[in-house]
């Protein structure tokens, strides 16, 4: 961490957005307006997602943002889970509603509603459907990116024939999920199982991708639900098998949202602001003229032909010819998280060389013109790799696998204060009783992350209550 993130990290995430441009506050409490670079890394995100999304024989379709109370009332463990955060219409056109409307905070009654029509017979099995759209949970205290009342994102909701396809359904999609985050965002993620208290209302299991912040707190960067027949239940979603028998669908469902755009800020950020990894930076590359360029008409030609053939490579690039000096410029880009810069000079010419700047490495890497679009290129990807192994490296240092009791994570804590470090995660056994988890979050803030896949070790005893453990757990504080 850096002196501004150590010394108020919810200060320099704000400063760093708004420096960056990436957002505005309106007068409706927790709601952000995106602006167009905040916007354009969720535009990458999608593509990226909806390819993957595509390839797995998924397709996209859109569903009302009004849905009706006794929607709601029909599956019991949902409506506890959300009401508390459903924000109402009560009346339209000056008269009350007969039935109150609620602005979504998921979709799975809206869509189970419908599914129950179009689902008929085995033939018409599986449904593979996505949805991009916005979704309302009125928060107490929010965030921009990390919590709003208004966000965006993309819920997967399928259906199937039986367990087997469904549960398979909701590991594939955790699967892109990972390789999305990891890969694009250049954000590591330990992939697991929630524990039943953090489960989605109404989902048999739920399994999650959690990601750690510079500040050491988690983010749930993305979650598939296997929902077995509780919605086909709850809503009649029923075909007709080969025996001609009447069975319950098996559904899914799976989203990520636009707090993974809060998530690339809080991990890659650094001292002077936003670091964007190359595969979802609006601008990867920026051409900036330098010394007395304006009486040299051959440095902007040479940029031209440099910014053309960058572009026909597919790179994102930007000329700076603006009037402000090259200092100014070159504070302004990096606010924004350029990933690559590229200055050009008289002499530079003369010596058919340009300064090369990676946002991440301090220092500039002199290069040939003529190897320049190959060379920019290969930066672009070597940042890409590089921030996810800074990432990844960061990570596994906060990740302590020798805590195993309270007091030991109490000390742990104490300890991490002293040194001004932060606590990060913990690995610790459970042994699966809701009480425990809950005792430890009274005492510490510290959460159940995940049950992971793969942990790096086995604890055998509960940290709460010494018990046999059930479960290797991840614990952090999140947000
Ligand atoms: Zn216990």
């Amino acid at each position: 961490m850096t002196n501004q993130q150590q010394n108020d990290f919810t200060k320099w995430y704000i400063d760093t957005i708004q420096n960056a441009d990436l957002m505005d506050y309106t007068p409706v409490r927790g709601c952000i307006a995106f602006k167009p670079d905040g916007y354009e890394i969720w535009e990458h995100i999608q593509a990226e997602m909806n390819k993957r999304f595509k390839e797995t024989g998924h397709r996209n379709a859109y569903f009302p943002m009004l849905i009706p109370e006794s929607f709601f009332q029909k599956e019991k463990d949902h409506i506890e889970g959300f009401s508390p955060e459903l924000p109402w219409v009560t009346e339209a056109a000056g008269e009350k509603l007969e039935e109150r409307l609620a602005l979504r905070p998921t979709s799975e009654t809206m869509i189970g509603h419908l599914y129950s029509d179009w689902i008929k017979s085995y033939r018409d099995l599986p449904v593979l459907i996505n949805q991009w759209a916005n979704v309302f949970r009125w928060e107490k205290k929010t965030l921009p990116f990390i919590r709003t009342s208004e966000f965006l994102w993309q819920e997967g909701h399928t259906a199937h024939v039986d367990e087997e396809e469904a549960r398979q359904e909701t590991m594939q999609m955790l699967n892109i999920y990972k390789e999305v985050v990891e890969g694009l965002l250049a954000i590591p993620v330990y992939d697991g199982q929630k524990t039943p208290s953090e489960r989605f209302a109404g989902a048999v299991d739920t399994f999650s991708i959690e990601a750690m912040m510079k500040d050491g707190k988690a983010v749930q960067a993305g979650t598939s639900h296997y929902l077995g027949t509780k919605f086909a239940e709850a809503f009649d979603i029923k075909y007709l098998n080969k025996e001609n028998k009447h069975q319950h669908v098996h559904t899914t469902s799976w989203g990520t949202s636009t707090r993974l755009i809060g998530s690339v800020i809080m991990v890659h950020g650094d001292e002077q602001g936003l670091v964007l990894p190359p595969r979802i930076a609006p601008t990867q590359v920026v051409l900036i003229p330098v010394g007395p360029w304006k009486k040299n008409p051959a440095i902007i030609e040479k940029l031209d032909e440099i910014f053309a053939a960058l572009k026909a490579k597919g790179i994102r690039v930007r000329l700076d010819d603006s009037d402000q000096s090259p200092g100014y410029k070159f504070n302004e880009w990096e606010l924004k998280g350029v990933p690559v810069r590229v200055e050009l000079g008289p002499r530079d010419l003369e010596n058919s060389q340009v300064l090369m700047k990676a946002r991440d490495l301090d220092e500039k890497e002199s290069i040939d013109i003529n190897g320049i679009v190959e060379r920019v290129e290969e930066e672009l990807n070597t940042m890409q790799t590089r921030l996810l192994e800074k990432a990844r490296a960061f990570r596994d240092a906060n990740s302590h696998t020798h805590v195993d009791s309270m007091d030991q994570l109490k000390q742990h804590l104490d300890d991490s204060a002293e040194k001004g470090e932060i606590p990060g995660w913990i690995l610790a056994g459970w042994c699966g009783d809701d009480a425990c988890e809950e005792h430890v979050k009274e005492e510490t803030k510290f959460t159940t992350r995940n049950i992971p896949f793969n942990p790096p070790a086995e604890k055998s005893t509960c940290i709460n209550c010494g018990k046999e453990s059930k479960h290797t757990v991840w614990f952090g504080r999140s947000y």
